[in-house]
């Protein structure tokens, strides 16, 4: 996926003359939009209401504290690069993933990682280190998936599918940390 395209569950529905976008509960994006109109130009209109996405979220989530450049934050950046250590050479043997990519962690208030295939670059999201090995397990999994497969469509859920079995389960906890903050 584009980096800067906010992630989103696309549903295809008969009749529909526009795209609609709603925030939902968890603070994940769903977007319907008529079976003519192709995923770039939806792309396009997802990624000009990222602003009021932002907004949306902020408002419908419990969002812990946004966490700062600081102690804590280097804290944090300290224990998931040892934790990466691990995962990240182990991942890359299971997925296939013949160069490791190289890794930058952020502050970032929207989403948890990217991943840019071509320079093969994965941003991770410092938060992580909040949510624990699993959460960042899932997010590293889901990063690496897009070095082959671009889009969250059929073929990326099968890559998850296959090397991350209880994926879905990882994201939920992650969205209702999200909803449900420590402090
Ligand atoms: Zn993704």
């Amino acid at each position: 996926m584009n980096e800067s395209t906010p992630e989103y569950t696309l549903t295809r529905k008969k009749g529909m003359r526009r795209v609609w976008l709603r925030v939902v509960a968890d603070g994940s994006l769903a977007v319907s939009a008529p079976y003519s109109m192709s995923r770039s130009t939806i792309d396009g209109f997802v990624r000009a209401k990222s602003g009021w996405i932002e907004k949306r979220r902020s408002l419908i989530t419990d969002l812990p504290p946004q966490l700062e450049a600081g102690p804590e934050a280097e804290q944090l950046k300290a224990w998931i690069w040892e934790q990466l250590d691990e995962l990240m050479p182990m991942w890359c043997e299971r997925m296939g993933v013949d160069v490791e990519p190289r890794v930058s962690l952020k502050i970032m208030t929207s989403r948890w990682g990217s991943c840019n295939a071509v320079r093969r670059r994965v941003s991770l999201n410092v938060e992580l280190g909040r949510r624990g090995r699993d959460a960042l397990e899932y997010v590293l999994v889901h990063e690496l998936a897009h070095l082959f497969e671009s889009n969250h469509g059929l073929g990326f859920y099968a890559i998850m599918d296959r090397h991350l079995p209880d994926w879905k389960a990882r994201r939920a906890a992650l969205r209702s940390l999200q909803k449900k903050p420590q402090r």
